[in-house]
């Protein structure tokens, strides 16, 4: 196994960085607070609203662990709310370069031999479906539990991998493998995977600058979407990471996805340097319900079902949101480094 190079203890669990086949990658692997502290979901009878999520302890590793891991080194893209680009791209994580940074990412809490839920995000660092590999290890994922328990002796009841792609034009393979996924989701786990779409605004202009006119559109989406098989269990989602200054125009999500196979997600865009250098602001995004009130409720009147996502001070002071990388010169603002996950003592 690649040794770990920084551990950076944080409230949630730990983010940390290692050398692998082409140099530095950037791995998270942490707890979480619960459905009911962090997100408003009608549909899954989650209907309080959330104004702001209090700093807190997080349900055990037992429960639920989370790990990131970087899919790329640096990234291709070049969204303007994201710190990945200012490291040098060199290409595509390896099959073991994965496999290292999920063994690495369980190493961290060696007290922990079992878990009920192990979700992977392929989300830290790189555009993760232009990886093969990615979708191989996922596949690997589900019919390895017995070899990961022998390698690491943690017991995984349920893994669950989620693909977060911000849909690039330029590859020529995105909905060969956009269709791979749906079946690795469908087929394969059961419904027991997530695929999420990046769509962050509605309105032509502002996604060209985001995306630096390096995503499809959203009318050329809706074509791949009619593609798409039925989702099992969980629908796909389409998600808008939100600054209040992003338009959101539901009509037009609903005119061109169907709310039976996508279900809306909306969580504040993080204040990285990056967002801080292209003026995106998250105005009111943690303290207060109002930025979120309108567009949950008009993509609800659709006919949508939405996940409102908030983090807490302590995840975004952590780094542990997305858009952020210490590798791309994200900076840490938290005052002390203890853990506070349930059943962890640090
Ligand atoms: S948001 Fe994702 S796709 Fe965009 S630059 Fe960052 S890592 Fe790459």
């Amino acid at each position: 196994m690649n040794a770990i190079k920084t551990l950076i203890p944080l409230p949630t669990g730990y983010l940390f960085t290692g050398n692998y086949s082409k140099g530095n990658l950037e791995t998270l692997s942490i707890g979480d607070y619960g459905k009911a502290k962090n997100i408003k979901a009608d549909f899954l009878g989650y209907t309080k609203i959330i104004e702001g999520v209090q700093n807190g302890y997080c349900q055990p590793l037992t429960e639920k662990w989370v790990i990131t891991l970087s899919t790329q080194y640096g990234c291709p893209m070049k969204c303007t709310f994201c710190d990945v680009p200012n490291l040098k791209f060199k290409g595509n994580a390896t099959f073991e370069d994965l496999k290292a940074q999920l063994y690495n990412a369980i190493s961290l809490f060696p007290e922990i031999k079992y878990t009920e839920r192990l979700n992977i995000h392929f989300a830290r660092m790189g555009e993760p479906i232009f990886n093969k590999d990615v979708l191989k290890f996922a596949k690997w994922l589900y019919n390895s539990k017995k070899q990961i328990q022998k390698d690491t002796g943690l017991r995984i009841e349920v893994v669950h991998p989620v693909l977060t792609t911000s849909l690039p034009k330029r590859y020529k393979r995105l909905e060969e493998t956009i269709l791979e996924w749906c079946e690795i989701k469908n087929d394969l786990y059961n419904g027991q995977a997530g695929l999420q779409f990046s769509i962050n605004s509605t309105d032509t202009k502002q996604r060209k600058d985001m995306f630096q006119n390096m995503q499809i559109t959203l009318e050329e989406l809706s074509e791949i979407a009619k593609k798409m098989p039925e989702p099992i269990s969980r629908k796909y989602t389409l998600n808008f990471a939100y600054s209040t200054d992003f338009v959101i125009d539901a009509k037009k999500v609903r005119r061109l996805f169907n709310p039976e196979k996508f279900m809306c997600k909306i969580t504040p865009i993080h204040n990285n340097n990056a967002c801080t250098t292209n003026g995106i602001k998250t105005v009111g995004g943690y303290d207060s319900w109002q930025p979120y009130q309108k567009p949950e409720k008009e993509l609800r009147d659709v006919g949508f079902d939405v996940l409102v996502f908030v983090p807490s001070i302590d995840e975004e002071d952590g780094l542990v949101t997305c858009g952020n990388l210490v590798l791309g010169g994200s900076k840490l603002k938290l005052s002390e480094n203890i853990i506070k996950i349930h059943g962890i003592s640090r």
